[in-house]
């Protein structure tokens, strides 16, 4: 057994070419572990687009092995890739990532954990990246990951061994890993491309939530957030560009994942006069049938109740869904400020006032929520330059919602719905 066997190694650089499996330099135990593997990666020619993702490698099988002592994750590859292995605390888990690999998964894969991991999902995360995370159980030390010939068959397989370890042990040889933290992801998507340059038209910042690795809330049948509310955003973007009234941008127009704290520069940047975030959520089994309707959300320090916080909580954890160091990379003393900052500023009365307008224009189209007009610290309406709400458009835990949601004529009314609010917001204010 090699000697670096069983302690915490921080990364795994798992280099393909080389036909060796390094550990990242910058662990406390460099090894090396041979392995046999030959030189299959291609290079892909097809040009980069939005709408696909350019993948050399293609993912066919994903396993969890094993139990609490010694868990063990098998990927299936068509080719072999440069794969790099580390983990995160706060909370614990590790991160596999992979460039240019896409998924040929079951649509099941992912749900159930095993031994040590509780739950693992998979995805795209930037432009020529995929990512897989687990979530474990607790503190794991990457015991071995590996790229070997697949036994039967082509391709290759990406074994990773985690071992149960104690916090101490982990915080010792683990931590950010390869990724620096709080680094965004590079922008993913032209949608999320700037046009600058003078215009004298209101800028609309649509910001459909989740994608890529980040499904959001996920409801029966398979519903995922992350394609509800794109297509509705798609819509909205459309209906409002129709009007030849606004400058709309996407934060992603495709299933992408978009950091948080990158929706918000991407706002910034592009100086929005109006940030309309798009999501739905699911509540418990308990409550599912009984909860249902839109609901508008604007920013406050406290929230209106404690769903609105739950939610707020829920939608504030995108990014470690995804795999991001947010213990490190968010400064909360800056959101303080923001908070403070924001209290100050005729934006928060903008934000409420378009809120209000939306719920008038919402409640004769499609049902709302017991309370529609609602506040929580949600991150990504952290915003001082501009009025900025995030609409929940129903629950998938809903039955009904659900069936309503996906329904081409609903989805058409809601977006109209959000337009003529738009309509009547920038009647009243003409950007300036
Ligand atoms: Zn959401």
């Amino acid at each position: 057994m090699p000697g670096w066997l069983g302690k915490p190694v921080r990364a795994f650089c798992i280099v393909a070419l080389a036909a060796t499996v390094l550990a990242a330099a910058q662990g406390p135990a460099a090894a090396q572990l041979e392995t046999t593997f030959e030189k299959n990666v291609a290079a892909s020619e097809s040009p980069n687009s939005a709408a696909t993702v350019v993948v050399s490698s293609e993912a066919t099988a994903l396993d969890v092995l094993g139990d609490r002592k010694k868990t063990v994750l098998q990927l299936t590859l068509t080719r072999g890739v440069t794969a790099e292995v580390y983990s995160l605390a706060n909370p614990y888990r590790v991160i596999v990532d992979l460039p240019r690999v896409g998924f040929q998964l079951p649509p099941d894969a992912g749900r159930d954990g095993r031994g040590l991991v509780s739950a693992f999902r998979y995805g795209q995360f930037a432009e020529g990246k995929a990512r897989i995370v687990l979530d474990t159980v607790g503190p794991v030390a990457i015991a071995k990951a590996a790229m070997t010939n697949a036994r039967t068959g082509s391709g290759v397989v990406l074994t990773v061994e985690l071992q149960s370890t104690n916090a101490a042990a982990f915080g010792e040889g683990t931590g950010s890993g390869r990724q620096p933290t709080g680094q965004a992801p590079p922008l993913a998507s032209p949608a999320a491309a700037i046009a600058t340059g003078s215009t004298d038209k209101p800028i609309i910042m649509i910001d459909p939530g989740h994608g890529g690795i980040d499904p959001g809330a996920v409801g029966a049948g398979n519903l995922l957030e992350k394609n509800l509310v794109l297509a509705v955003a798609k819509r909205v973007q459309a209906q409002l560009q129709r009007s030849g009234r606004y400058t709309v941008i996407m934060t992603r127009d495709s299933d992408v994942f978009i950091s948080l704290n990158e929706r918000l520069a991407l706002s910034r940047q592009a100086q929005s006069d109006l940030f309309i975030s798009i999501h739905a959520d699911s509540i418990e089994q308990t409550y599912a049938q009984s909860i249902k309707g839109a609901t508008i959300y604007t920013l406050s320090e406290r929230a209106s109740d404690a769903q609105a916080r739950a939610i707020a909580e829920k939608e504030n954890s995108s990014d470690l869904v995804a795999g991001l160091d947010v213990a490190k990379g968010e400064d909360n003393t800056d959101v303080k400020n923001i908070l403070i900052d924001l209290m100050k500023r005729e934006t928060a009365n903008f934000s409420a006032e378009f809120s209000r307008t939306l719920v008038r224009k919402l409640k004769s189209n499609v049902s709302l929520s017991r309370d529609p007009q609602r506040s929580a610290a949600f991150k990504v309406l952290r915003q001082t330059h501009a009025p900025s709400v995030l609409v929940e458009l129903g629950y998938v835990s809903n039955a009904e919602d659900s069936r309503q949601m996906q329904a081409a004529d609903w989805q058409d009314k809601v977006s109209k719905s959000i337009v003529a609010a738009v309509d009547v917001f920038f009647d009243k204010r003409p950007a300036d």
